[in-house]
C-alpha cells in the first residue's frame, strides 16, 4: 500500500505526514489492519526498539474535584462510586510507588484530582516526591495536579519531578462540548508552563469520547506542535454516573487505527497506551504494543487495571 510505504519513510525521517495521511490511517479497513499494524511498528522499533517502558500510577487525592469533565468519574456531581479521600501522606505515597516500581516501573506518576494545586499542594507533593525518590533508585517522577499556577511547574522541578503530565485530550473545536470550567488553552497553557520549567511535558488524549476523525487528527497534531515527550491514548471507559456513560463506540481494530495515527504524527515520542487498553483493546493488546512502547502497570485512577505478573525473564 502506498500511503503505508509513505507514512513507513516520513515516520523514520521524523517527517509530518500530511493530515490527509493521518486522516487515511483512520479510514484504512480491516483487511488492512495487520498491515497497519506492520507499519507503525517499523516506526516504533526505529525509536524505540522491542522496549516497553511500565510505568506506575499512584492516586494521591481521589474524587471530589469541582471541575466538570465529562469522562471523567471524579467531577463535581458525579455519582460513579468510586473512592474518595484527600492527599496521601508522603510515606503512603512512596509504598504505593515502590509497588510499582517492584513490578517493573521505570516511571511513577503521581494523579491527583483537582482544579489545580495550591502552593501548599505543591509543597506536600514536593516532600513526596523526595520520599519517593530516596527509597526507589532511579525512578522517575511525573506529577500530574491539574492546570498550573506561575512558579508551580520550576517548584516541581526543583523538588526533583522529571515530568509533569497534563493531557489535551480532545480537539480545540470540542473541547468546550466536554469541559466547561476551564478550557482548551488553559490546558495548552500548563503543558507549555511545564516544558519551560525543564520538564519533561507528557500531553495526551481520549478517545471515544463521541468525536470525528477530525477531532484526533488535529488533537494529535496539536500535541506534536507542543512537543509532548509522552503521549498517553486514553480510550474512554464510560463511567455509569458521567455525562459519557453510553459513549461504548470503541472498537479493538479502531484503538488500533488510532494508535498508529499517532505513532505515524509523533514516530519518536513515547506513545503510552492508558486507560482503557483491556476493555477497549482486550485480547488485541498484544499487537497494540508493535505500535505503543509504554502502558501502565495495575490500576488506573478509578479503575482496575491488569496487575504486573512478572513470568517473562
Ligand atoms: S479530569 Fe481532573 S479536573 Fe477534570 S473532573 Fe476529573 S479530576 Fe477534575
Amino acid at each position: 500500500m502506498d500511503l503505508l510505504n509513505t507514512l513507513v519513510e516520513k515516520g523514520l525521517r521524523r517527517e509530518l505526514p500530511t493530515r490527509e495521511e493521518a486522516l487515511a490511517v483512520l479510514a484504512t479497513s480491516d483487511d488492512e489492519l495487520l498491515d497497519v499494524v506492520a507499519a507503525a511498528g517499523k516506526v516504533r522499533r526505529q525509536w524505540f526498539g522491542r522496549r516497553v517502558k511500565l510505568n506506575y500510577l499512584v492516586n494521591l487525592k481521589s474524587g471530589l474535584c469541582p471541575e466538570d469533565c465529562s469522562y471523567c468519574s471524579q467531577r463535581l456531581g458525579s455519582k460513579a462510586e468510586i473512592l474518595k479521600y484527600t492527599w496521601l501522606k508522603p510515606d503512603e505515597a512512596s509504598q504505593a510507588a515502590a509497588a510499582g516500581v517492584a513490578g517493573g516501573a521505570k516511571r511513577v506518576c503521581l494523579v491527583a484530582s483537582g482544579r489545580g494545586p495550591t502552593d501548599r499542594d505543591v509543597e506536600r507533593v514536593g516532600k513526596t516526591i523526595e520520599a519517593i525518590k530516596e527509597q526507589n533508585e532511579g525512578v522517575e517522577v511525573c506529577a500530574c495536579l491539574g492546570l498550573l499556577s506561575d512558579g508551580q511547574a520550576e517548584r516541581l522541578r526543583e523538588a526533583g519531578a522529571d515530568a509533569y503530565n497534563h493531557n489535551l485530550n480532545t480537539s480545540e473545536a470540542t473541547y468546550g462540548d466536554i469541559t466547561k470550567t476551564h478550557t482548551y488553552a488553559d490546558r495548552v497553557d500548563t503543558v507549555q508552563k511545564a516544558h519551560a520549567a525543564g520538564l519533561s511535558a507528557c500531553s495526551g488524549l481520549i478517545a471515544g469520547m463521541g468525536e470525528t476523525d477530525e477531532d484526533l487528527v488535529d488533537v494529535v497534531y496539536a500535541l506534536r506542535e507542543l512537543d509532548s515527550d509522552s503521549v498517553p491514548v486514553n480510550f474512554l471507559i464510560p463511567f455509569e454516573g458521567t455525562p459519557l456513560a453510553k459513549e461504548w463506540n470503541l472498537t479493538p481494530q479502531r484503538c488500533l487505527r488510532i494508535l498508529a495515527m499517532v505513532r505515524f504524527v509523533c514516530p519518536d515520542v513515547e506513545v503510552r497506551i492508558a486507560g482503557g487498553r483491556e476493555v477497549h483493546l482486550r485480547s488485541m493488546q498484544p499487537l497494540a504494543l508493535n505500535i505503543a512502547n509504554s502502558i501502565f502497570l495495575g490500576d488506573y485512577l478509578t479503575s482496575e487495571g491488569q496487575a504486573a505478573r512478572p513470568t517473562w525473564t
